[in-house]
């Protein structure tokens, strides 16, 4: 019994060998866990609820198999799946989290975000990030036949990864300031985020306190995931935490 935290497993027909370590991991051993948690970008590209395009069914599926079974399952929205909604909970059994959310890890209160609104030297990324998170804006785009969300959805990416390639690399990783006052504003000293895509575990001082920033990984290579029991946390490859 345990909690498990991932993120960015970026899910897409595109990369099949992800997908069935995620599929096989949600029919074995996500079985033993309490909960999975799901910090952000579960699927590489998430239109709408109606975006049945595969593997989604398949992974909805999983996950619904897996909550039957007894394990609950939460989600953050990542920036690629922000616009997971409630017809996504019902079809799946998976409860969506507000960004960031604050949880009684064993007693430890801890903060789970995606992590994309603490990267805030990103101005560029932090205006779209407005815009899109904007309710009328995203009835408007929902309101698109999906073929035409799509089309626009490729259009942003290809602008996105362009803009990426530009810029400097730690105007992409979170800001100190943020987490510092993220950490402040929750009252917690332990913060579990993921984005980023660079795994691990930072110590910083928190007024004449000491907190934890522990960061997750993708799933292109091994995944990195946190593991977190009565005894403590390890973060780690499935393999490496004895889950694979
Ligand atoms: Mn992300």
């Amino acid at each position: 019994m345990g909690y498990l935290f991932i993120s960015d497993l970026h899910l897409s027909s595109a990369r099949p060998e992800p997908l069935h370590r995620f599929l096989s991991f949600l029919a074995g051993r996500a079985r033993k866990l309490e909960a999975l948690y799901i910090l952000g970008d579960l699927f590489d590209q998430w239109l709408g609820d109606d975006d049945i395009t595969p593997p989604h069914p398949s992974i909805i599926a999983g996950l619904s198999d897996l909550i039957r079974g007894g394990t609950s399952c939460r989600v953050l929205q990542g920036n690629h799946d922000f616009l997971l909604g409630d017809d996504f909970q019902a079809a799946s059994g998976c409860q969506l989290l507000p960004d960031p959310t604050r949880l009684d890890v064993y007693g430890t209160p801890v903060l789970l975000s995606h992590g994309d609104h603490l990267c805030t030297d990103d101005m560029e990324y932090q205006q779209w990030r407005t815009y899109s998170r904007d309710p009328d804006n995203q009835r408007a785009f929902l309101t698109l036949p999906l073929e035409a969300r799509s089309a626009q959805a490729a259009q942003i990416r290809r602008r996105s990864d362009l803009s990426v390639q530009l810029k400097p690399q730690d105007i992409m990783d979170v800001n100190p300031d943020a987490v510092r006052e993220a950490l402040l504003a929750h009252d917690v000293r332990h913060l579990v985020h993921g984005h980023t895509h660079r795994p691990g575990i930072h110590r910083l001082k928190l007024d004449d306190d000491a907190a934890t920033r522990i960061v997750l990984g993708d799933w292109y290579g091994d995944e990195v995931a946190l593991w977190w029991d009565r005894s403590g946390y390890r973060l780690g490859s499935l393999a490496e935490l004895g889950l694979d």
